[in-house]
């Protein structure tokens, strides 16, 4: 009774599961994204739902991808990670799988579950930000999901916090998400892997002698194990992090912001530098209340459990 499938589709990999009224993963199933076809994407999003819904009594689907959706959930109007422009997906879909489905992006999905059943449960003025290939981030207030006038409000990663800094893939330059996300940790660690330094070594052989393997997920495990460069490169990226979320509390005030999205596994080796950059350049600190800063409860995992929960309840809470 009650059951609906989610669908966090990001920038590298697709995670679905079926999701329970209480938020419980019953089942699920994992892809990597097929980056530069929308129809390969269509392809993989039927080919879950099939798979997952053949055990399963599904009531609906929800889709939360990293894209920029229209207020109507209807159209992906651009994703910076893929290769969406103008793309009526929910359509799409619903021909594919008859029956109807609820579109959203990926970090208003996983800011809804935080809210519901995760870490920022009973917050009026909840930040979302989940770190994976970019920056998602989302509101939640008084409960409902903040869009914007357009549906396209919260993205936050992609604030230029570094004129003329790295590219970023919007086509602008120096945003936030370039700074911190798994991208930007795989960057800086390809970079300091190609140093020579004794570190640089270890880090090295340990994605197989080549730089061009690392990646932030690469990273964030050799920082678990002990290795004190990656260590150091993951506190990097929590202190640019910590800044962004200063600037937003500027603007927002909220009163929590929640961290979710993959590179959040790094726990407080990422979280704990975050807090402290933000306490260091927060506005008016020390004369304000401050907001916290906590890891996503559900982890890697809000996204399909917000998408899925989204399908049940959109209706009274969304768009
Ligand atoms: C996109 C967002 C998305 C985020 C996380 C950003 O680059 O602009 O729409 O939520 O990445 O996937
Ligand atoms: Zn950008």
């Amino acid at each position: 009774r009650g059951l609906a499938i989610g669908i966090d589709i990001g920038g590298t990999k697709v995670a679905a599961g079926v999701v329970d009224a209480e938020g419980r993963v019953l089942a699920e199933a994992r892809r990597s994204t097929p980056g530069s076809d929308p129809r390969a994407v269509e392809q993989v999003i039927v080919d879950l739902v099939h798979e997952l819904g053949a055990g399963h009594r599904i009531a609906s689907v929800g889709i939360g991808a990293a894209g920029w959706m229209d207020l109507d959930g209807g159209t992906v109007l651009f994703s910076p990670h893929l290769a969406w422009r103008n793309e009526p997906l929910r359509a799409n879909l619903q021909q594919l799988l008859r029956r109807p489905v609820l579109l959203t992006n990926d970090a208003d999905a996983a800011a809804w579950a935080e809210w519901r059943f995760g870490a920022g449960q009973g917050e009026s003025r909840l930040v979302c930000i989940t770190l994976g290939t970019g920056i998602g981030g989302a509101m939640v207030m008084d409960g409902r999901v903040e869009r914007g006038r357009f549906g396209v409000a919260g993205e936050f990663g992609h604030q230029i916090i570094m004129p003329g800094g790295h590219p970023c893939e919007c086509g602008n330059r120096g945003c936030w998400e370039q700074y911190a996300s798994g991208n930007a940790l795989g960057r800086e660690a390809r970079a300091f892997a190609s140093s020579g330094t004794a570190e640089a070594q270890e880090l090295l052989a340990g994605s197989g002698g080549k730089p061009e393997g690392i990646t932030g997920l690469t990273v964030s495990g050799f920082a678990l194990a002990g290795n004190a460069a990656s260590r150091e490169l993951l506190a990097e990226q929590g202190r640019w992090l910590g800044l962004g979320l200063a600037n937003l509390a500027a603007a927002l005030d909220p009163g929590m912001f929640v961290i979710g999205g993959g590179m959040c596994d790094a726990g407080e080796l990422l979280v704990a530098p975050a807090r402290a950059a933000f306490e260091e350049n927060l506005t008016g600190r020390g004369f304000r209340p401050a907001a916290r800063i906590e890891l996503a409860a559900l982890g890697p995992r809000a996204g399909m459990i917000g998408a899925a929960d989204l399908s049940r309840v959109s209706g009274r809470t969304h768009g």
